[in-house]
């Protein structure tokens, strides 16, 4: 049939054609200006990539200062060191936005078997936990292995320790024991309550973490003892033996304390009110030096901006950086960030988190429409250098999560290889030795590339 067409009729078929090709490959249309910044984004691979800038300011945070507990001098020195470093970078609006936070001080703690026979415990209490009486307390160990077990044994709990030794599956899914298991365990009368250590079983690491205490329940003190403890207390248990456990913390809460969100700009060259935010975490736990969590991922969302500033390259839009405060013990820097900026938040074209550590970087999760899903995927294309080009699910992060949802902006998580996160995760071995210094450029790559393409895209990405 077409080979019998006459040419002016095929001539003026084609120009149909050429009307409707972009309606019907929009892939190719909508996605297509993303070719333009191939040059562009392998310079700042190239210079994200071309030494170990990231990981030795990450050693001058952990080395130098330090862990950085929320109401931690510690915390406090590496907001000022954050905000002197961002003006020598030459950012602009460099800025701390001040933000209350709960100050939890951990104190001496320590926990052994007692009985059958003295053995001490690797534990660590666990954030925001009461303390013990002052000369410890002493009880019988339960052991449930999940919520229903300890449901179907609530009038046994009375007066005991309960110990919570489920198997560690996922972190989402694991850590309700450690968030949730002393405010059901103070339900039914336990007096402590000991959690097997939420992450892959390790070197008898005990890991730490936040509980949640019920509103106008009963506060029993909390800690999370290393799996191979856990699993010495059951193997005792169905021998047949009574265990009994001496817990003693000093574990307690001051009153609030100033603390500050970090905040420095790339101020953009047409359109200086639309914002790409990136960001991590300052504050970490009490242990180790919070290098994993989340010291990488606030110098590679620094380095965006470090790395475009170095090269000259000024999106259309602004890049923000936001080192957040008080993420690990109770999200007040998110808070406050989306209290304190709700005016612009409808202004706020993406906002990225990095707090999945700074191991091979593998791409960005995102979740939300389809539409963006596609131009993010083609954004991400150009990481497939270095071996990040993925869109996977996710994009939530603690810290932006509450601005993201209020004001309907695209969420991005960076996303790595992360199968030695939850090893090291709110451990005494969360330090950066754990961190290789070309991944960790490789992920600051990632950041720069992402937020550069999305501040500098000829339409706001939405
Ligand atoms: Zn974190």
């Amino acid at each position: 049939m077409i080979a019998g067409w006459q040419n002016g009729r095929i001539a003026g078929l084609s120009a149909i054609l050429l009307v409707l090709l972009p309606v019907a490959t929009p892939a190719d249309n909508t996605t297509g200006w993303v070719d333009e910044y191939r040059a562009p984004a392998t310079r700042l691979i190239n210079e994200a990539t071309r030494d170990h800038f990231a990981w030795n300011r990450l050693a001058s945070l952990t080395d130098g200062i330090g862990h950085r507990l929320s109401g931690s001098p510690q915390l406090d020195r590496a907001i000022a060191w954050a905000a002197a470093e961002m003006k020598r970078d030459g950012l602009e609006n460099v800025h701390t936005e001040k933000v209350m936070v709960p100050k939890w001080v951990r104190g001496a703690e320590s926990a052994a078997i007692v009985r059958p026979s003295r053995q001490p415990l690797a534990m660590l209490g666990l954030g925001d936990s009461v303390g013990t009486p002052r000369d410890g307390l002493e009880a019988e160990v339960f052991i449930v292995h999940g919520f229903e077990e300890l449901e179907a044994h609530a009038a046994d709990l009375r007066g005991k320790i309960v110990l919570l030794n489920g198997a560690y599956t996922s972190y989402p899914e694991s850590s309700r024991y450690r968030r949730a298991g002393a405010a059901r365990a103070a339900r039914h009368g336990a007096v402590a309550v000991l959690v097997r250590s939420i992450g892959p079983d390790g070197l008898r690491l005990p890991h730490t973490g936040a509980l949640d205490y019920a509103a106008g329940g009963a506060r029993i003190p909390g800690a999370a003892i290393s799996s191979e403890d856990a699993d010495l207390i059951d193997r005792m248990a169905t021998r047949g033996d009574t265990v009994v456990v001496r817990l003693q913390m000093d574990a307690h809460t001051e009153p609030d304390v100033e603390s500050a969100n970090v905040v420095g700009e790339l101020r953009g060259r047409e359109r200086p009110d639309e914002i790409v935010v990136v960001s991590g975490h300052l504050d970490s736990w009490d242990v180790g030096t919070g290098a994993t969590d989340d010291g990488g991922g606030c110098i590679v969302a620094w380095e965006a901006l470090r790395v475009m500033k170095k090269l000259g390259l000024r999106p259309r839009r602004t890049v923000r950086v936001v080192l957040w405060t008080n993420e690990e013990n109770g999200g007040r820097g998110g808070l406050a960030y989306r209290d304190g900026h709700r005016a612009e938040l409808g202004r706020h074209v993406a906002m990225i988190e990095a707090d999945n550590g700074v191991f091979a970087p593998l791409g960005f999760g995102f979740s939300g429409s389809d539409a963006t899903r596609q131009t993010l995927a083609a954004i991400a294309s150009l990481l497939a250098p270095i071996g990040a080009s993925q869109i996977v699910r996710g994009g939530d992060g603690a810290d932006i999560t509450p601005s993201a949802r209020e004001g309907h902006i695209p969420a991005l998580s960076l996303e790595v290889d992360s199968s030695k996160y939850f090893l090291i995760h709110h451990t005494q071995a969360d330090t950066i030795d754990k961190i290789d210094p070309d991944e960790m450029a490789k992920c600051a790559a990632a950041m720069t590339v992402m937020a550069y393409v999305i501040a500098d895209a000829p339409e706001r990405v939405r």
